[in-house]
């Protein structure tokens, strides 16, 4: 069982390399390494690997309320509603880049932006219950 990740000192405006994204979240820089792979965003074409604070936070969180109740891939955590939202409309974005993908969606609830990176494997199971508007960047 990895240890759990710290949120409280992530600051959202900072960007970190894995290694500090490891050191301030409490987890070994190889499951941060995961963490990308699995659809943590980085900044674009920044070698080495730069992580934004923000995103780091939302994938932790993310990856918390999985655990805890089982999220629906088509729920996304709303940071206004504090909570698990559905899109409003069923509608979402969907940037693909680099064989990663995000998702952009507006709460259902308050009209927040919310997003949250996916597995592109993931993209097909979303499209039953998401109307997906599918953008490839290259
Ligand atoms: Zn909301």
């Amino acid at each position: 069982m990895p240890k759990k990740a710290r949120l409280s000192g992530i600051k959202a405006f900072r960007t970190y390399t894995i290694n500090e994204a490891a050191e301030v979240s409490g987890v070994s820089p190889r499951t941060i390494s995961n963490w990308v792979k699995g659809g943590l965003s980085v900044l674009d074409d920044e070698r080495p690997v730069l992580i934004r604070g923000d995103d780091l936070r939302d994938y932790i969180k993310s990856q918390r309320s999985e655990r805890s109740r089982k999220t629906r891939l088509d729920t996304f955590y709303c940071v206004r509603c504090k909570a698990q939202r559905a899109a409003a409309a069923a509608m979402a974005d969907c940037d693909l880049k680099h064989g990663r993908a995000r998702l952009t969606a507006l709460c259902e609830s308050c009209g927040t932006v919310v997003s949250k990176p996916v597995a592109e494997a993931k993209i097909t199971e979303l499209g039953r219950t998401l109307d997906l508007r599918i953008e490839r960047h290259v």
